[in-house]
């Protein structure tokens, strides 16, 4: 596929995985099968106003691959989350879950909503309805959701109870739930807490550090950004500035992420934190740092900021930041950029383990999931940067994708459909 700037989110995540399946020699079935998705629902998801009027809005689920075991994949309430992004999604979860070996395939949901300005009762009916809708495609050993971009673990318990109305108590049905209601300790923090081990080992391997004389740039403080900021500063990294969806704050000094968070607690916002400067986020990305996260949006990274992009290592907390014309950009630079497959894998990671412990009718504690996620974490960093080393002058996301493919197509081969 040739390089543009103006590929669609799906496009350009196939842009990666063709030149995995260059790497590992794909035969043209392969490409035709995986650059593909296996099934694609569209759902009408009309939703009573709490003032009695009726909107209708538009739901997906798109499951990309199934060969290494049941779908998996979060379920994202946002206005960009057409059916191509979340055919995205959906494949970049294939690639992850095979990248960091659990027994699962990939998929990808999604409402095209801004649920900002909804009540809660108008959130719950919508979700309730939408889970309704995609009812027939998903089951505890067939297609597994979770949460994503402005979904929680409140969203998930209705998710869950609304299944089992008609299949009878599932906890196995999502991951991220509530650990009242089977989640498993560490799951919130789990992304964050993976993009912050990822770091570890990158930093290391670039010859930086220690953290304390490293500062960090994290672009959203949602669940995965205010999760890696508190990981990070309490080991030691200078957090210097964070955003969210209304704007930025930068502090050179370092910010006070446990104040931020009890601020954020209170305003809703990190803008006007005391003693903090305000910026943009264009502001923010373009900022002097060792580390940039991106943990909000994809495409943040593109042809037209990527000159200004002043960072040695990027983490891709985020899904798809960075387009393929800007990470071809920073490789050439040097920039390290640690691909979304592995830097936010961490969800996923304890999302099965949640998914293991229902199925056990057990729990772990909370120093076992985070042990267990850091090693897989830690394997699946040094295979990809083994592969790197074995294929001269290829990035870590080559390496992660074309290992990540090769473990699809062995599945898919042994199964019979390749
Ligand atoms: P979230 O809804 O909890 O937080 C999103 C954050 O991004 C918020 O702070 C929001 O204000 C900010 N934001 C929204 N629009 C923005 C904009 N235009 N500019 C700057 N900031 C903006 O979502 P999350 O769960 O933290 O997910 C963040 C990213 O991480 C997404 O790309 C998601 O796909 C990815 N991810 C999440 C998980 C997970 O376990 N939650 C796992 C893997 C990947």
């Amino acid at each position: 596929m040739e390089l543009r700037d103006d590929l669609s989110p799906f496009e350009a995540v196939n842009y990666f995985f063709l030149k995995a399946a260059a790497i590992d020699d794909l035969s043209d079935a392969a490409i035709a099968v995986l650059g593909g998705t296996y099934r694609e629902l569209r759902v009408q998801v009309p939703v009573r106003r709490d003032d009695g009027s009726l909107d209708v809005f538009i739901g997906y689920r798109v499951q990309h691959n199934g060969a290494r075991g049941p779908y998996k994949g979060g379920i994202r309430y946002h206005p960009k989350a057409d059916l191509e992004e979340v055919r995205a999604l959906a494949s970049l979860m294939t690639w992850k879950t095979a990248l960091v070996n659990i027994p699962f395939g990939g998929a990808k949901g999604g409402i095209q909503v801004d649920p900002s300005d909804m009540s809660r009762a108008e959130l719950e009916r919508m979700s309730r309805r939408y889970f309704t809708q995609i009812g027939h495609i998903i089951g505890p050993n067939r297609d597994i959701p979770a949460p994503d971009m402005n979904t929680n673990a409140q969203i998930m318990s209705w998710f869950m109870d609304e299944y089992g109305r008609r299949h009878g108590h599932t906890t196995q049905i999502v991951t991220g739930k509530p650990v009242a209601l089977g989640g498993s300790l560490g799951r919130e923090a789990a992304t964050g807490r993976g993009c912050v081990d990822v770091m570890n080992e990158a930093c290391r391997d670039a010859g930086l550090g220690p953290p304390e004389e490293l500062t960090v740039v994290i672009q959203g403080f949602g669940n995965v950004g205010s999760w890696a900021a508190r990981i990070a500063a309490e080991q030691g990294y200078k957090v210097i500035a964070v955003s969210d969806v209304k704007g930025g704050i930068v502090d050179e000094r370092g910010l006070d992420i446990p104040a931020l968070l009890k601020y954020v607690d209170e305003s809703g916002t990190v803008v006007d934190f005391p003693g903090s400067e305000t910026i943009t986020n264009d502001q923010l990305l373009g900022l002097t740092c060792d580390v940039l996260m991106p943990a909000a949006l994809g495409e943040v990274i593109t042809h037209r900021n990527v000159e200004q992009i002043d960072t040695k290592i990027v983490i891709e907390a985020a899904n798809h930041p960075v387009t393929p014309v800007a990470d071809a950009a920073l490789f050439e630079r040097g920039v390290v950029v640690v691909p979304d497959i592995l830097a936010n894998a961490g969800g996923v990671t304890v999302s099965y383990f949640e998914w293991v412990q229902n199925n056990q009718e057990i729990a772990w504690d909370e120093d076992d999931v985070n042990s267990r996620l850091a090693a897989r974490l830690r394997t699946a960093y040094s295979q990809c940067r083994e592969f790197q080393g074995a294929n001269g002058g290829i990035s870590l996301r080559e390496a992660a994708f074309a290992l990540a493919v090769n473990r699809v197509v062995e599945a898919a081969t042994l199964r019979g459909y390749l």
